[in-house]
């Protein structure tokens, strides 16, 4: 069991390093695949050896091995973030074939809320991989755990979120943009494999943290009233949070009804 949870640390720090490249690229227009990485001061490409998640960072002391300029943190913090948060997947599901599905959503919406953090924007390439890879490895889950129920609730919930938010972004297009819309999607599909209860939490806890932070962003005077909000960040990390919490949460609900 132990060597099932290093196993997944590790392998959650190397996606995170190719969540790095997914963050940069992908908002540019540029191709995943190729070219390697490279330093982006003085293009040399990496060598395996300096390509090594959080690793390579330290020993290289943050500086670029050929033109000595540093390498920013965010680099290792990423791949760290994916770590933890396969970890608490992990924790939270078990080794159940539903943790494949979880874990690759979990990275699709890391690097979905750096990318909106940065540039306000979602990338509907990457929110439609995400969708198709998780759908995908949900379909494999269903059939590997039998419950055909669990699949069936997810894209019905993943298809209703979608609307949901389809209307939103119809009454009020300037408040709620279109990569929202098909981020819910995938929000109530990951979610939707759980049940309902789950699916609110996700949206309760999205709006909650957007309110508190945001708040506490304007009262600070860190962002202006009307300056728009990344909403995709806060549904993000609303539907981790369900993922990890929910059920504890429903738990102790008294009006939810059990399971
Ligand atoms: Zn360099």
């Amino acid at each position: 069991m132990a060597l099932a949870w290093i196993y997944v640390a590790v392998v959650g720090l190397l996606v995170g390093s190719f969540l790095n490249v997914v963050v940069y690229r992908v908002p540019r227009g540029l191709s995943v695949v190729r070219p390697r990485s490279a330093c982006p001061s003085c293009d040399t490409p990496l060598r395996a050896l300096d390509n090594i998640p959080i690793v390579s960072w330290i020993v290289l002391r943050a500086r670029c091995r050929t033109c000595r300029e540093p390498i920013s943190w965010r680099y290792p913090l990423v791949e760290g973030a994916n770590a933890v948060i396969w970890s608490l997947d992990a924790l939270r599901i078990g080794f159940h074939p539903i943790l494949v599905a979880v874990l690759i959503g979990s990275s699709v919406l890391l690097a979905l809320a750096l990318i909106d953090a940065e540039t306000m924007t979602l990338p509907r390439v990457l929110v439609y991989w995400g969708l198709a890879l998780s759908a995908l490895a949900m379909l494999i889950a269903a059939l590997g755990s039998h419950d055909v129920h669990a699949l069936f609730r997810g894209l019905v919930a993943g298809a209703g979120w979608f609307l949901v938010f389809f209307a939103l972004n119809f009454a009020s297009p300037r408040a709620l943009g279109f990569g929202d819309v098909r981020l819910a999607g995938l929000l109530g599909l990951l979610l939707g494999w759980w049940g309902l209860g789950e699916v609110l939490v996700g949206f309760f806890a999205a709006n909650v943290l957007g309110v508190l932070v945001g708040g506490f962003l304007i009262l600070t005077k860190r962002r202006r009233r009307d300056q728009p909000i990344p909403y995709g960040v806060y549904l993000a990390a609303g539907t981790l949070f369900a993922l990890w919490f929910a059920p504890a949460l429903l738990s102790h609900w008294p009006y939810w009804p059990q399971r």
